[in-house]
């Protein structure tokens, strides 16, 4: 297992870490001095008509891009819904590769808003995933699946476990050159009794990892996300069975904290990432 602490060249936060309360100029320059050689930026902070200017800004600021987030949800009412997604997202993929970004994060969706036909949903989603393939062959951008909690099946995303997104990975890229891999974020998967053997299994399809906690008497699952070290999940183990599996990017920190941390000032919430990067995780 790789040590981390002082590892600037492991260390990516996701900027939701922080908030999004202030311009992407000024989080690029205090991801920067805070200890990071990554960022993961969300499309919200991006002009994707001039993203050349957001990649000049992290370039200027020594760092690299983790990861892009992320996909609109795949699932919808109607073809014209499906269409629409699937043009965003492929847009998504070619601002990923102007920003250097190795992958664009894909979040599936749940069911379609009025539909209880999760199977139907599943196949539209896995279809509007496939259709990506030919500009994410053209930029050379990858996509991250990652599995959510199946807490948000209904209205965020019907991929749930490492296991299921293998699977998915197999059906999209079955020679594994790297269009398809997984995005395992802790929040979401920690709770798997089939977590390690997922993994294994998964081995070589690893792309992201992010972390964060789970806290014991959490609010709600969304926006209450625990800074790491505060909360349930052995993040240490976690990390393991991940490098296990051949995993050599950088860690990414992404918390959601709408009542603790986004309230605080950013370089005190960075400076505490950092420090748990180096001690818990
Ligand atoms: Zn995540």
């Amino acid at each position: 297992m790789r040590a981390l602490a002082g590892r600037r060249d492991l260390a990516c936060i996701n900027t939701a870490t922080l908030g999004h309360r202030e311009p992407f100029e000024r989080t690029v320059r205090r991801v920067a001095a805070a200890g990071f050689e990554y960022i993961s930026p969300w499309r919200r902070e991006i002009d994707e008509d001039h993203p050349e200017e957001a990649a000049k800004l992290i370039r200027a600021a020594g760092l690299k891009t983790g990861g892009y987030c992320r996909t609109e949800y795949f699932s919808a009412d109607d073809v014209a819904g499906a269409k629409a997604a699937i043009d965003s997202n492929r847009r998504a993929v070619e601002v990923a590769a102007v920003l250097g970004a190795p992958f664009v994060v894909a979040v599936v969706g749940g069911l379609a808003p009025h539909s209880k036909d999760i199977e139907a949903s599943r196949a539209q989603i896995l279809e509007g995933l496939a259709a990506l393939v030919p500009t994410l062959r053209s930029t050379g951008v990858g996509i991250a699946l990652e599995p959510l909690h199946p807490f948000y099946a209904a209205d965020r995303s019907l991929l749930n476990t490492v296991e299921q997104a293998r699977q998915w990975c197999e059906l999209l890229d079955p020679r594994n050159e790297s269009i398809f891999g997984i995005a395992v974020d802790a929040y979401h998967v920690w709770w798997d009794p089939e977590l390690e053997m997922s993994l294994q299994r998964a081995a070589g399809r690893v792309k992201a990892l992010h972390v964060c906690d789970w806290l014991r008497e959490t609010h709600e699952p969304l926006l209450d996300r625990g800074m790491m070290g505060d909360g349930v999940i052995d993040l240490e183990r976690l990390r393991g069975m991940v490098e296990r599996g051949g995993f050599t990017g950088p860690i990414e920190v992404e918390i959601f904290s709408k009542d603790n941390w986004w309230r605080r000032p950013p370089d005190e919430v960075l400076n505490v990432c950092r420090q748990r990067l180096d001690t818990v995780v």
